[in-house]
This record gives C-alpha cells, sequence and structure tokens, in this order.
C-alpha cells in the first residue's frame, strides 16, 4: 500500500510518500519559521497563504523524489486537525483535490496520532501496546497506544503545553521563535541547578501536567534580577527551567509506566527533540528497566511521512474519508 500524505496544519507545509506504513520514499518539508520569526510567533493568515502558495510544489517534489506515478499511489492522507483552521485547509482542499480526480480513496488524519506514529517509522520493529508522551508545541499528553488506531490518554496538560512553555521563556529570555530549539542549544553552556524553579505537578497523583506555573516562576526571576539590578545568565535561566521540565516530563512518564505496568515508552512531538529530555528518558528507561522509542530528529516536529503512517494503519481497519471532509481545529484525539 502506497500513500501520498500531506500535512499543513501550523507552519510547515510538508508532503510524503510512504509505502507500507514504515517505508519512507520520499519526506519534503517547505518551512516557514523564517517568515513568522520577525513577528515572533506564527501568524495565521500568513501561515495560510504560504501553505497555498507552496502545497502544490511540494507534493510534485515528494512524488518525484519517491520516482512513484500517481497510478501507484493507493490513498491520498492529510492532517484535517488539530491545527491552525486556515492551515489545515489548505492541505484538506489539496488532497480532497488529488483524491477526486485520481478517483482514490481519501483519509483524513489527526495530527498527534501522526506524531505518534513517527516511532514505527525509527523503529521497524515497535508495535503496540505503549506508553507515549506527547510533547508539542500544543499538547503535553500521556497516551496508553493499545492498537496501532486506539488510544487511551492518561493525562494531559491542564494549562499550556510543554512546547508552548519552551517558546514562552525563550521569548522572555530574548532567544526569540522558535524557543525550543533555542533553548537546547543554550542550555549547553548553561548551569541547570543556578536556579531551582518548581517542579509543577510532581508531587500530586494523577498524571495531569501544569506549565504555566513554572513559566510565571521564570518571569517573576526575571522581574526580581531586573528590579535588583542584578544581572542574569541567560543560559543558566534556559538550562534551570529546561532541567524542570525534563524533570517532570521524565519522572511522570516513569511513574504512569509502572502503574499501568507497561514496559514498553515511547515519545511524540518537537518537544522530543530536545536533547536533555532524550538522555533524561533514556537514563530513566535504562535503569528502569523500560524499553525507549523515541523518533529520528527529523520526525520529532511536523512532517507528512508520520501523518502517511498513521494513515496506513487507519487504511488497514478499513475506514475512510469522503469529500466532506473538512478542516477540525480542535479535533480531540478520541
Ligand atoms: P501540535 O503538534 O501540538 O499541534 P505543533 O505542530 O506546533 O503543535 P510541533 O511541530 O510538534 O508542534 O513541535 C513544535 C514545538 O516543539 C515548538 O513549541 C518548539 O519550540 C518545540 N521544540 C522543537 N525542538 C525542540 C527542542 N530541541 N527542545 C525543546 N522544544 C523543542
Ligand atoms: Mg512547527
Ligand atoms: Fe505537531
Amino acid at each position: 500500500t502506497t500513500i501520498l500524505a500531506i500535512e499543513s496544519s501550523c507552519d510547515e507545509t510538508a508532503a510524503a510518500v510512504v509505502q507500507g506504513g514504515r517505508t519512507v520514499l520520499s519526506n519534503c518539508i517547505s518551512s516557514q519559521i523564517a517568515l513568522h520569526q520577525i513577528y515572533g510567533g506564527v501568524v495565521p493568515e500568513i501561515a495560510s497563504r504560504k501553505h497555498l502558495e507552496a502545497i502544490d510544489a511540494v507534493v510534485r517534489e515528494a512524488m518525484k523524489t519517491a520516482k512513484t506515478g500517481w497510478e501507484e499511489i493507493d490513498a491520498i492522507a492529510v492532517t484535517y486537525g488539530p491545527g491552525l483552521v486556515g492551515a489545515l485547509l489548505v492541505g484538506v482542499a489539496h488532497a480532497k483535490a488529488l483524491a477526486y480526480a485520481l478517483k482514490k480513496p481519501l483519509l483524513g488524519v489527526h495530527h498527534i496520532e501522526g506524531h505518534i506514529a513517527a516511532n514505527y517509522i525509527t523503529d521497524p520493529q515497535w508495535e503496540p501496546p505503549y506508553l507515549c508522551l506527547v510533547v508539542s508545541g500544543g499538547h503535553t499528553h500521556l497516551v496508553l497506544v493499545e492498537g496501532y488506531t486506539r488510544y487511551q490518554i492518561l493525562g494531559k496538560t491542564r494549562d499550556d503545553a510543554a512546547g508552548e512553555a519552551f517558546d514562552k521563556v525563550a521569548r522572555a529570555i530574548g532567544l526569540g521563535y522558535p524557543g525550543g530549539p533555542k533553548i537546547d542549544a543554550v542550555s549547553k553552556m548553561g548551569n541547570p541547578e543556578a536556579v531551582h524553579f518548581p517542579r509543577p505537578c510532581l508531587e500530586e497523583d494523577g498524571f495531569s501536567f501544569s506549565f504555566s506555573g513554572l513559566k510565571s516562576a521564570v518571569l517573576n526571576y526575571l522581574n526580581q534580577m531586573e528590579m535588583k539590578g542584578e544581572p542574569y545568565k541567560q543560559a543558566d535561566i534556559a538550562a534551570s527551567f529546561q532541567a524542570a521540565v525534563v524533570e517532570v516530563l521524565t519522572k511522570k512518564t516513569l511513574a504512569a509506566a509502572n502503574e499501568f505496568k507497561i514496559s514498553k515508552i515511547a515519545m511524540a512531538g518537537g518537544v522530543s527533540a530536545n536533547r536533555a529530555l532524550r538522555a533524561s528518558m533514556e537514563a530513566a528507561c535504562m535503569a528502569e528497566k523500560k524499553q525507549l522509542c523515541v523518533p529520528d530528529l527529523i520526525l520529532c516536529t511536523d512532517n507528512a511521512a508520520m501523518i502517511g503512517c498513521a494513515a496506513y494503519y487507519q487504511y488497514q481497519d478499513g475506514r475512510r474519508s469522503d469529500l466532506s471532509l473538512n478542516a477540525v481545529p480542535n479535533l480531540p484525539l478520541q
């Protein structure tokens, strides 16, 4: 089964050709990061317009790189939510047009199911059941993946997502957008024990997260230093903030795995590209004898290969979308 997949939920226009769910024949991404940088974040109207300009070329490039003819494509898959409505609509309309013109089945895919599926591409042997820590720009979920298309959410954030916290703290300490990769980079030069920021929700039972208090703690600290006229080291704040996030994510994930007696743990989403988080999860899983899967860096952030992979398992389940498929900005996981 060969699937052409399209992803346009945020600021990446992406297309990929994926065979049998796990073999990536092409994975093309046109990023808009540079365009949004001067505004300090993604501007939805600009994102939609740029998706519209890029999508046709990105899809053609994916087909050309894969050396696949249109007749070899079995289905067209597309992210239909969650995400920015105008951005999603560009991908959905393009996929519907292709499916209609080529008379191929259409598959609407949940963006987070795509992030989770990235693990199947990185590790060809990886299969459910396992526990997945989903940490992205808009989500922080602990998900029990019971089957390829069956999920149970064990806990999620009550306020900000982990990636959102990275982006907001990065802005506050003058690192700019996108904040996650920049905090990751400067943290190398900083002392993670310079400031002890709170570890939110760590002591409470249950598996929910909260990051807005941590973000406020960083902002308060910066204000105090400013009022006292004391200088602070950007790298120390970055490293100390990152250490707090990483500790909470790692401990909660391992606690959930132990409580639900799960020996396999995976990660998904942009924040799983974070080096400190990857190292911490590796060490914790090693110590507690858990098997760990972490997507390759390129598969952590938004891409279409992961959408093609998730779509394959939906296709196997006999699920199909029809041409009334619409973008759903706040689509729930189940
Ligand atoms: P969602 O997937 O929830 O809809 P999104 O698609 O915008 O949101 P992703 O593309 O999965 O999110 O991830 C982007 C987020 O990941 C951003 O918040 C970014 O700062 C963060 N991020 C990317 N790389 C790193 C890194 N190395 N360290 C920490 N955070 C990172
Ligand atoms: Mg993105
Ligand atoms: Fe994403």
